[in-house]
């Protein structure tokens, strides 16, 4: 998302985070529906159809549907597509990079997840340079959401996402994650990089969405026509992973993952922290 400039933060009460989870756990669900659904020859357009039932069905509400005007409950974007890809007819292919971000709301609080994935028929038309990119994606996501378990400013976060993508990989310019909570998108922003803009304080009542947008090949991006899609400038296949994490008085808790992170962040040596 785009740049929003230093405003104040919604610290979170631990009740309000609690009400958080439940959203989190309602894009979890979605998530992995979707993430079952992946196959060659299914259309974007039907993964969004999964994920609008598997939302309602809570009695929760897609965050992204009318949101701006967009027009659907998932962002699918595929290959060079970063973020932000419209779901419609596109029919997916063996070994395309699909990338499926959601939003949730439930009693006006809001959950923000994506994870991507190749696209497996079997067919042999997976690229390994791909499944390396999207795991390398997700490696950096968690090495940002770790970071918060001691970080003392939110710039760490930034910082732990661009040492875990090492230079092999252009990091997206121009968009970031977000605070999240009565809003999908609110202060503060989570870069994927360092800057000299150490950011906020980290404390509990902290809720961020952190999600590392990261390309084969340059950082550089372009919008589609339909005003929505990025896409890299140099048509180079892109990977996104976001997670909805609190910081609270006992620790981390990644709302938007069952375990709460504990197997992710386990790979860091933190210890997901449960809320109850
Ligand atoms: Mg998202
Ligand atoms: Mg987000």
């Amino acid at each position: 998302m785009g740049l929003l400039r230093r405003e104040r933060i919604e610290w979170k009460t631990p009740e309000q985070v609690r009400l958080m989870r439940r959203a989190g756990l309602v894009v979890a669900d979605a998530l992995e529906a979707v993430r079952d659904a992946v196959a060659p020859g299914v259309t974007t357009g039907q993964l969004d159809a999964v994920a609008e039932r598997v939302i309602r069905g809570a009695g929760a509400e897609p965050s992204f549907l009318g949101y701006q005007g967009f027009p659907a409950s998932l962002c699918v974007s595929v290959n060079e597509e970063v973020v932000h890809g419209i779901p419609g007819e596109r029919v997916l292919r063996d070994g395309d990079v699909v990338s499926v971000d959601c939003g949730a709301v439930v009693g006006g609080w809001h959950g923000d997840a994506a994870f991507s994935a190749v696209v497996d028929g079997g067919g042999g038309a997976v690229d390994p340079e791909d499944l390396a990119l999207v795991e390398a994606t997700e490696a950096s996501m968690w090495a940002g959401l770790a970071a918060l378990a001691t970080a003392e400013r939110l710039g760490e976060v930034g910082a732990a996402v661009e040492d875990a993508v090492g230079g092999r990989y252009g990091i997206v310019e121009g968009y970031v994650g977000h605070g999240i909570g009565t809003a999908m998108h609110q202060p503060p922003e989570v870069l994927n990089h360092r800057s000299r803009d150490r950011g906020p304080r980290v404390r509990p009542g902290l809720c961020v969405a952190v999600e590392p947008m990261v390309a084969r090949g340059g950082a550089e991006t372009d919008v589609l026509e339909d005003d929505w899609t990025v896409v890299t400038t140099d048509g180079s296949r892109a990977a996104h992973w976001e997670s909805t994490v609190a910081v609270h008085e006992g620790g981390l808790w990644v709302l938007t993952a069952r375990d709460g992170g504990a197997a992710g962040l386990a790979r860091h040596g933190v210890v997901a922290a449960p809320l109850d």
